[in-house]
């Protein structure tokens, strides 16, 4: 029996990323750079104004207040995406507006609500140091600086600067496709009628959305029967993909075939059995450019699984860093026992006291019991020799993907945030 992270360590040794490809920059929200990107702009392409209001020179009004205001001719009306029609000298003020050039000369911006004008004269009621109020030329990108670095995963602030350095296309790494395939004589599908006494098919489903939530394609092939025959037809079918996820028939059970069937369409079986509750059962193996990863039956084990072992894989595959979910430390918020010997991954849900997060049960813990998963904000890490856990003691917990969400805004009118 492996340890988790032994089995992490085998199943990482054996992925690789992928090959890049390019896609146009419409589609590369979440996925890896395979390139590093350089500017080919300076931004801003000069030094521009951050506000609308009067360009002037600082030792001009130095002496300038709301009593005494410093009186300046008005000699230019710079729009945005406009040239300045003059220079500033002294006695000079030329008005400008947000993102517009600063003209020679002056060396601040005084903002419009700080001055009275009439068309030909400003009064400024501020001093303002040299500087104040300009975005210097360069300051967001410098030509011919790197700006993303190969390895950055691609969210909505790199999207812009891609846009901003017109790069319409972009090299990133492939997506992998990942076969799907859930066995069990009990099991019904989705697109067969409902019949009381069946299994639903959740697996299939729960891994579906595992993959598609990280930006991996799945394909389902469906449910394979308890035999060697209808195993090793879909397996087969499995084969061609980047990586294969069957769940259920990888116990001890008199009909799971599933580890000697993909023994003997040559896939070299790594470990069987890891030291995690639930999902022990989990079995790994490679064959020539694909890994397979067999998942136990029971829903919550096999997403558990899919969560422990799966998805780093996959975000390996995808050219990422960072390949494990986020753990936060929390405070127990009840008792919980629990048995010995190997590492258990309670389903929880997490609250912000006063002292940090709290964490709670997210009812029946069971194998079985999907809805614990459904209900659950994360997965308490309970180490393998613990058997009980006090109210109060501080945990771990393993965030799952929806976490980065709560209900309330978290910020008040006044912009308190609860915190301060
Ligand atoms: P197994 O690992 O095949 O022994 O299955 C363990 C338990 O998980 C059994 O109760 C199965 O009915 C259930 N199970 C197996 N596969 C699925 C599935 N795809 N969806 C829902 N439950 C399943
Ligand atoms: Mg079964």
């Amino acid at each position: 029996m492996k340890t988790i992270r032994e089995a992490q360590e085998i199943i990482l040794g054996h992925t690789r990323r992928l090959e890049a490809e390019t896609v146009p920059l419409e589609e590369a929200l979440g996925r890896v750079l395979a390139e590093d990107v350089a500017s080919n702009r300076n931004h801003p392409p000069y030094d521009i104004s951050a506000m609308d209001g009067y360009a002037v020179r600082s030792e001009d009004i130095e002496s300038a207040s709301r009593k005494e205001p410093v009186v300046l001719e008005v000699v230019d009306d710079i729009r945005a995406g406009a040239e300045p029609a003059c220079d500033v000298k002294s006695g000079q003020a030329s008005r400008i507006m947000t993102g517009a050039p600063v003209p020679a000369g002056a060396d601040t911006v005084i903002r419009v609500e700080d001055t009275d004008c009439d068309e030909k004269r400003v009064k400024i009621f501020v001093p303002a140091r040299e500087g104040a109020n300009i975005r210097r030329l360069g300051e967001n990108l410098r030509k011919g600086e790197r700006v993303l670095k190969s390895g950055t995963e691609i969210g909505p602030a790199e999207v812009g600067i891609l846009a901003m350095v017109k790069k319409a296309k972009v090299n990133v790494y492939r997506r992998p496709r990942v076969a799907i395939l859930s066995t069990g004589d009990e099991l019904e599908g989705l697109d067969e009628p409902l019949d009381e006494r069946k299994i639903p098919d959740a697996n299939s489903y729960t891994v579906m959305a595992e993959l598609q939530a990280i930006g991996v394609e799945p394909v389902l092939l469906g449910i394979a029967r308890d035999t060697r025959e209808s195993l090793e037809e879909k397996l087969r079918q499995g084969l061609g993909y980047d990586a294969l996820i069957v769940s259920g028939g990888v116990s001890v059970g008199h009909h799971d075939f599933v580890r000697p069937t993909l023994a003997a369409l040559g896939i070299q079986m790594h470990f069987w059995r890891v030291a995690i509750r639930p999902g022990h059962p989990f079995a790994f193996g490679t064959g020539k450019d694909i890994l397979v990863f067999a998942l136990p039956g029971n829903p919550v084990s096999s997403m558990v699984c899919c969560e422990q072992f799966v998805i780093p894989a996959m975000r390996r595959m995808l050219g990422a860093k960072k390949l494990f979910r986020r753990t936060v430390s929390a405070t127990l918020a009840e008792d919980v026992k629990d048995k010995k010997g190997r590492i258990h991954f309670m389903r929880v849900v997490l609250e912000q006291s006063d002292g940090g997060l709290v964490a709670r049960l997210a009812g029946s813990q069971g194998s079985g019991i999907l809805m614990s998963m459904v209900n659950a904000d994360g997965l308490l890490i309970m180490p393998a020799e613990c058997e009980l856990h006090c109210k109060g003691t501080p945990v771990v917990v393993q965030l799952l993907h929806h976490t980065p969400f709560q209900e309330e805004p978290g910020i008040t009118t006044e912009g308190k945030t609860g915190h301060e």
